[in-house]
């Protein structure tokens, strides 16, 4: 899609902070990272939310979450991790390509929740 921002970051337009690449899947950190490591999972291939994906792109996105959430976990020891995800305006959605939110989790006082 020509005007979608993470279609952007998957073809170079935008620049972003990769965290893991592999033939369907992007990771990067958040540009407003609500904890260290906030990083936001997405298909490469355009998908507006949960209401617009195939069981394929779905199976490979997940598939490449837990090897995500453990680098992650090995580079920050986070105590913990929350894994999100907004579909449609009104469940707080703001870019229409579908992404998982990591977020790693330090503990009271992180600032996030
Ligand atoms: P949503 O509210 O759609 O679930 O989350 C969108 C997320 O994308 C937000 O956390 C926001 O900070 C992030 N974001 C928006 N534009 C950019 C960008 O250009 N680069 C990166 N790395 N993150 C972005
Ligand atoms: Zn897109």
């Amino acid at each position: 899609m020509s005007n979608c921002i993470f279609c952007k970051i998957i073809n170079g337009e935008i620049s972003s902070a990769k965290v893991f690449e592999n033939e369907h899947v992007l990771a990067f950190l958040d540009i407003s990272q609500v904890t260290k490591g906030h990083t936001l999972v997405i298909p490469k291939s355009h998908k507006e939310n949960i209401f617009d994906m195939d069981a394929e792109t779905a199976r490979n996105l997940f598939e490449a979450v837990p090897q995500i959430a453990n680098a992650i976990k090995d580079e920050l020891n986070p105590l913990g991790m929350n894994i999100l995800q907004n579909s449609g305006k009104d469940a707080g959605q703001e870019v229409f390509h579908f992404h998982f939110h990591l977020i790693p989790r330090f503990g009271n006082g992180d600032g996030f929740g």
